[in-house]
């Protein structure tokens, strides 16, 4: 799904496919030289992680492996509840392991520092952080993110895996909603 097929949904555009997979690129290869010499494994957080994870993983110049978790913060509004459930673990077990969680947007910054506490109380080498997206309010939060893609202001954004109730994960852009959307 392509800007152009949002129509008035569309508000702006913020990044672009190719702004995205340009800092993408630059990520994995910080990455890679800070992994250099540790077998890394990535983990996702479903569902909007997927397309992050994708571009992501293959813009690295070698093979990691990857592993995926569910868990829900969010109903369908636009606002962080805090209150966190695994609905899928991981397949992997992860003690010694250097885990890299590769996420697609921090808000609250709540339920990433929720899934960070509970995969360090598993006994791996390391855990660290990925995001493509991070919202200033994050920054409230004590949460040590090693690696941010873009700092974007404070508005709902979609598209690039992010949706709007189910909706917009499909759209090659990220962007903001029209008001209308919402109400
Ligand atoms: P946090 O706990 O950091 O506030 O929120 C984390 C989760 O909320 C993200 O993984 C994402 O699923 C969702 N979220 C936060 N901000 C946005 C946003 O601007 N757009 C969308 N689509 N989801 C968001």
């Amino acid at each position: 799904m392509d800007a152009e097929h949002m129509g008035a949904d569309l508000e702006n555009v913020l990044f672009t496919e190719e702004e995205i997979q340009g800092r993408l690129a630059e990520l994995a290869e910080q990455v890679w030289e800070d992994y250099k010499d540790k077998d890394v494994l990535l983990v996702g957080v479903l569902k909007g992680a997927v397309m992050v994870m994708a571009d992501f993983m293959r813009a690295l110049p070698g093979t990691a492996e990857m592993d995926w978790m569910a868990v829900s913060s969010y109903g369908s509004g636009t606002k962080s509840s805090g209150v966190v459930r695994i609905l899928k673990d991981l397949d992997t077990d992860i003690s010694g392991r250097h885990v890299l969680i590769v996420e697609d947007i921090i808000d609250s910054g709540l339920t990433l520092s929720w899934i960070r506490t509970n995969l360090e109380s598993r006994g791996p080498a390391s855990v660290e952080i990925c995001t493509l997206l991070r919202k200033p309010e994050a920054a409230k939060v004590d949460i040590d993110v090693r690696y941010v893609g873009f700092e974007i202001p404070n508005a709902f954004v979609v598209g690039y895996g992010l949706d709007y109730a189910e909706k917009y994960r499909n759209l090659r852009v990220i962007g903001t909603l029209a008001e209308h959307v919402y109400s």
